[in-house]
C-alpha cells in the first residue's frame, strides 16, 4: 500500500495544475516585480493578476489585499499591526482567543510585553468561543478582537458576523485567521464580519511561503517589515512571485471545486468513522459547525505519540494537535481550553482528509487504526 496522508490540516501537496501555473516564473518570467524593464513589469502583471483574483474572489477591492510569506507573519502583522495602528486612538486592550494558532497567540506575547492589555477569550468544550463572556468584555478600551474562522485542533467554525457586529458595537476592530476556514467555506468580506482576515495559499493546494492579508479600507494597521516600497509600503521584501501566482490560481480552483471536494471530503471522514466506530472513539466538536476535513478524535486509553508512531510505520500520516504543537510535550492549549485534562488531551488524534484521498486509503487506514488501537490496548 502506498502512504496515506491524512494530515491536511497541516498542509496539503501542491496541485499538479498549481505548479505548471506557477513553473513559467520560476524560470523565463524571473524578474523581480520592481524592476522598471519588461522583466519586471511581466512579474508585476503577473502579481497584479492574482491579487484582483484574490480581490474578486472574496469581494474585495484590489488594494484591500496584501501578500506576504505564510500565514503565521500575516497573523503577527495583522494582530501587531492593528493594536499598533490604533493605540493612537487610546485603545489598548485587545481580546484574543484562547483556540487562536501560536501564530496569533505567540504576537499576543510580544504585544503583552509591550504593554498592551490582553485578555484571552474563554473556549467551551464545543469547541466554540465563550460569547456571553466577550459580550460582558466588550467596552470602549478595546482596539482588537482576534477571533479565529476556524479551529485547526478541533474543526469547529467560530460564530464570526455575531463576533464582529459585537466588535463593531464598541468601536473595536474584528480580526479573523481564516487560514482553516477558506479551504473549505466561501468567503465574502462584505458579510463575513471580519476587517482583517488572514489565509495561506499551502492549505487549498497552493504553494507554501504565500500569506494572504486583506484589510478592510479605512483600518488602521502598522507595517511589520520595513525594507522596501513593496506591497504599498506596507511589507519590504522581493516579491516571491512564483508563489504569488500559485496561491491566485489554486484559491480561484478551491474554489470552483468547492462544494464537490466538501462533500467527497465529508464522505471520507463519514467512511472513516464508520469503519472504526467500535473503538468508541469521542468525536470532539460535533455538535457544531465543522470543516469538512478534521475530525479530532479521542481515543481512551490511546497515547497519541504512541499511536502516531506506530501509523507511521504502517504508512499513515496524521498529528496530535496542531503541527506546531505535535513536537511540544505539554498538551495543546486548544484542547485544555476546551476543558480537557490532561490525560484527555493526550489521547487526542487529528486526522484530517484531503480531495485526493480515496476509499480505499481511507479503508485501510481504519482497518490499521482498529489494530493499532487493540495492540496498544493489549500491550
Ligand atoms: N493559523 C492557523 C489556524 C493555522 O492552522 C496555521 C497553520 O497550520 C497558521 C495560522 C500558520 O500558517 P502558515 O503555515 O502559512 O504559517
Amino acid at each position: 500500500m502506498e502512504k496515506v496522508y491524512l494530515d491536511h490540516a497541516a498542509t496539503t501537496p501542491l496541485d499538479p495544475e498549481v505548479f505548471e501555473k506557477m513553473k513559467p516564473y520560476f524560470l523565463s518570467e524571473f524578474g523581480n516585480s520592481e524592476s522598471l524593464h519588461s522583466f519586471g513589469r511581466d512579474a508585476m502583471l503577473a502579481v497584479d493578476a492574482a491579487r484582483d483574483s484574490i480581490a474578486k474572489n472574496i469581494g474585495a477591492n484590489y488594494d484591500e489585499v496584501y501578500f506576504s510569506s505564510c500565514g503565521t507573519e500575516c497573523d503577527n502583522w495583522a494582530l501587531r499591526g492593528l493594536a499598533h495602528g490604533l493605540k493612537k486612538t487610546g485603545r489598548k486592550k485587545i481580546l484574543v482567543s484562547s483556540i487562536e494558532h501560536h501564530a496569533v497567540l505567540s504576537s499576543a506575547d510580544v504585544l503583552k510585553e509591550e504593554g498592551f492589555d490582553v485578555e484571552y477569550i474563554p473556549c467551551q468544550r464545543s469547541g466554540k468561543i465563550d460569547v456571553e463572556w466577550l459580550k460582558n468584555a466588550l467596552t470602549d478600551e478595546v482596539s482588537v478582537v482576534a477571533v479565529m474562522g476556524a479551529n485547526n485542533e478541533s474543526g469547529v467554525i467560530q460564530p464570526m458576523q455575531e463576533i464582529g457586529a459585537l466588535a463593531h458595537a464598541v468601536g473595536a476592530v474584528y480580526f479573523a485567521d481564516c487560514v482553516q476556514y477558506a479551504p473549505y467555506r466561501r468567503i465574502d468580506v462584505k458579510t463575513l464580519g471580519a476587517d482583517v482576515v488572514v489565509f495561506s495559499a499551502h492549505k487549498f493546494y497552493g504553494p507554501k511561503g504565500c500569506g494572504i492579508l486583506y484589510v478592510k479600507r479605512g483600518v488602521r494597521i502598522d507595517r511589520l517589515i520595513a525594507g522596501g516600497e513593496q506591497e504599498r509600503g506596507m511589507r519590504g521584501g522581493t516579491l516571491n512571485v512564483p508563489a504569488i501566482v500559485g496561491a491566485g490560481f489554486a484559491y480561484e480552483k478551491a474554489l470552483k471545486n468547492l462544494e464537490e471536494n466538501n462533500r467527497k471530503i465529508a464522505s471520507l471522514r463519514a467512511l472513516f468513522l464508520e469503519k472504526t466506530k467500535a473503538i468508541g472513539g469521542e468525536v470532539l466538536g460535533k455538535d457544531e459547525e465543522r470543516i469538512e476535513s478534521v475530525l479530532s478524535y479521542r481515543l481512551d486509553g490511546v497515547r497519541s505519540d504512541e499511536f502516531i508512531f506506530s501509523a507511521d510505520l504502517e504508512g499513515i500520516a496524521l498529528s496530535a494537535g496542531s503541527a506546531c504543537a505535535s513536537h511540544a510535550s505539554s498538551p495543546s492549549h486548544v484542547l485544555s481550553a476546551m476543558g480537557l485534562s490532561e490525560e484527555e488531551a493526550r489521547s487526542v488524534l487529528r486526522f484530517s482528509f484531503g480531495k485526493h484521498n480515496t476509499e480505499e486509503q481511507i479503508e485501510y487506514a481504519a482497518k490499521k487504526t482498529m489494530e493499532i488501537v487493540e495492540r496498544i490496548k493489549n500491550a
